[in-house]
């Protein structure tokens, strides 16, 4: 068995926070075990809590077109949430449950090791950029110890926003260059070179 299917293995047995007594199933996150590019999302939906998979919704739809939109199919990449049990009736994560649930993410990302971490939404954008507004950051990059942080657009909101829709498009599209641009420079041996899309 994998380090990643151990790992769910203990998320299915937390039952840390009061969600869990009513969680149909709980969502760890799923994709490529070595998948360079890791999507975070903010908590399990009623779809996601009726199938234990991430992004299956109308917004999980939306995501797969995104990915489409950069040739990449959703088993090549690794999406998870903040929180992996639904919160009851849609609410948005307490803070106590994101500071519950925030091992779980942590060890997930020690184990797929990814390139980049997109986050999708407020939420999982507060924990890597933290007093940052999303309206400000999405579609810009940050890069810390060789790992590429990357703000955009929830696709749910994007979904319900027609403003947010070309937004999200536009900052997607970034994705592949943003990737090959930060690979040249770690095989570079990190050669002092600005990063264009990068906030500085
Ligand atoms: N929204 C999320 O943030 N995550 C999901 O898994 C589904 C919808």
């Amino acid at each position: 068995m994998s380090a990643l299917s151990e790992l769910y293995e203990e998320i299915a047995l937390c039952r840390q926070c009061e969600i869990a007594k009513y969680r149909t199933k709980v969502v760890p996150g799923e994709g490529a075990e070595d998948a360079k590019i890791l999507f975070i999302g903010e908590a399990p939906g009623r779809y996601e809590d009726q199938q234990g998979r991430p992004f299956v919704g109308p917004a999980g739809l939306y995501l797969d077109e995104l990915l489409t939109s950069i040739d990449l199919k959703r088993e090549q990449v690794y999406i998870a949430n903040v929180i992996k049990c639904r919160p009851t009736g849609n609410r948005d994560p307490l803070p106590s449950e994101i500071h519950n649930c925030r091992k779980w993410l942590e060890r997930q990302i020690e184990l797929i090791h990814p390139r980049m971490i997109v986050t999708l939404g407020r939420y999982s954008m507060a924990m890597f950029f933290s007093g940052r507004s999303i309206g400000k950051i999405h579609g810009t990059a940050q890069k810390r110890d060789n790992v590429i942080y990357y703000a955009m657009y929830h696709p749910a909101a994007a979904l319900h926003q027609q403003s947010l829709r070309q937004a999200i498009e536009t900052d997607m599209l970034k994705i592949p260059s943003l990737l090959t641009q930060a690979e040249s420079i770690s095989e570079a041996k990190q050669q002092p070179q600005q990063l264009s899309m990068f906030e500085v």
